[in-house]
């Protein structure tokens, strides 16, 4: 099973079947487990075996069978499935850290890991120093040694700038931090985190993994000790666990999650090199063209691109004018997604805070989704000229 490749864990790995040796996995709706004897309760809960349930906040079958799947393709030992990608952020963190621990991160964040690590953590006395994560010295000037982790987004959101995890995790190692990613962007199918030198995998499985905008999840991946010894107490006691039906959607997900995101980064290269050099756009950001910064760090690109239109009202004039895709904010779905980070999941901060992370009036995020790639071609084109006009 450990030699199989990652389409073949994708669709097996992590299987446990019932009594009646179902193909597709079961849900397993059920918060909790009969024991045959008031003795077998109390062996349990003393030490629970390896499939032995107890209570669905401290796992369950079907939600177990997604840990060992993602786990398994992502070539971490174990995982630990949560509500939403934010419970996974937040818990991956919290439980590992404690007043007077010193952590570094990439400033370019989604706006609610923002939160956590700016508001959240040093309310409980963590201190938090944020760097420009493709600046290898600025990381270098803030290790420390009493930096206890490193945070950042492997791709950051909304801007796709792709941080050189290899250099970021020798230096945090050299101190003992723990490296933690959140690595959305990369997604299962493109990953390398690992391999780079993370110690942590953080997903929210809300975008790639569902790929199909119903649900939330999330998941935290690392070694066995990390997520069962550390992450596992703290989200059994603070709630932030998956619901069984979520966890059979997502496990739904992965079966399909490497022809879905190969195909949506194939056509998100080929808009992106349609694209460029259009009069309507200041600039096209897409990892995977060659003149991307960090192209050779993320060399498959992703699902993501970033176009500039200059100012906002041309930014909206370009959103309305979109037919096939659709103004929202989620990102990794089947539809086609285009946002306005400035006005929508970055309005919290101030222009100052945008300007730094280069989140400008004009900056539009489109999430590439899996409808045909000629016409996905002609509805940008035909808005970017109607932006234009
Ligand atoms: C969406 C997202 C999250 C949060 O995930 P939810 O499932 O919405 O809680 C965290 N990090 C990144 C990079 C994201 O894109």
């Amino acid at each position: 099973m450990s030699n199989w490749n990652k389409r073949t864990k994708a669709v097996h790995s992590g299987t446990r079947r019932s009594q009646y040796n179902e193909v597709s996995e079961a849900i397993f709706m059920t918060q909790g487990f009969v024991y045959d004897t008031a003795e077998d309760a109390e062996a349990r809960f003393l030490k629970a075996g390896d499939d032995e349930f107890i209570y669905a906040r401290y796992g369950n079958p079907t939600v177990a069978m997604f840990e060992e799947r993602i786990a398994t393709m992502e070539g971490g030992e174990d995982a630990f499935a949560t509500a939403s990608g934010m419970a996974a952020v937040n818990g991956a963190l919290t439980s590992m850290l404690k007043a007077g621990d010193h952590v570094v991160s990439s400033r370019a964040l989604f706006g609610s890991c923002l939160y956590i690590l700016e508001e959240i953590l040093t309310r409980y006395g963590v201190e938090v120093t944020f760097v420009d994560g493709t600046n290898i010295e600025e990381w270098a000037a803030a290790i420390r040694s009493e930096t206890k982790a490193v945070f950042f987004e492997t791709v950051s959101n909304p801007t796709l700038e792709v941080i050189d995890t290899k250099s970021v995790a020798e230096l945090a190692h050299a101190v003992g931090a723990t490296v933690i990613v959140d690595n959305v962007f990369a997604t299962p199918v493109f990953t390398t985190a690992f391999e780079d030198g993370a110690d942590v995998v953080v997903y929210s499985a809300t975008k790639h993994i569902d790929g199909q905008g119903r649900a939330l999840g999330g998941v935290i991946i690392g070694t066995r000790e990390f997520i069962r010894g550390t992450v596992e107490p703290y989200m059994k006691h603070t709630g932030g666990s998956m619901s069984p039906f979520h966890a059979w959607m997502m496990l739904k997900g992965l079966e399909t999650i490497d022809l879905r995101v190969r195909a949506q980064a194939q056509s998100a290269l080929a808009i992106a090199e349609a694209l460029k050099g259009h009069d309507a756009l200041t600039s096209v950001a897409y990892p995977g063209l060659a003149d991307h910064p960090q192209n050779a760090l993320m060399p498959d690109g992703g699902t993501v691109l970033a176009l500039d239109l200059g100012d906002q009202t041309s930014a909206f004039k370009f959103l309305n004018a979109l037919s096939i895709a659709v103004i929202s904010n989620n990102l990794g779905d089947a539809k086609s997604i285009a946002t306005h980070p400035a006005t929508t999941t970055h309005q919290r901060l101030s222009e100052d805070q945008r300007g730094a992370l280069g989140i400008g009036p004009g900056l539009v995020r489109f999430s590439v989704g899996l409808e045909d790639e000629d016409d996905l071609i002609a509805d940008i084109q035909n808005a970017l000229n109607v932006a234009k006009s």
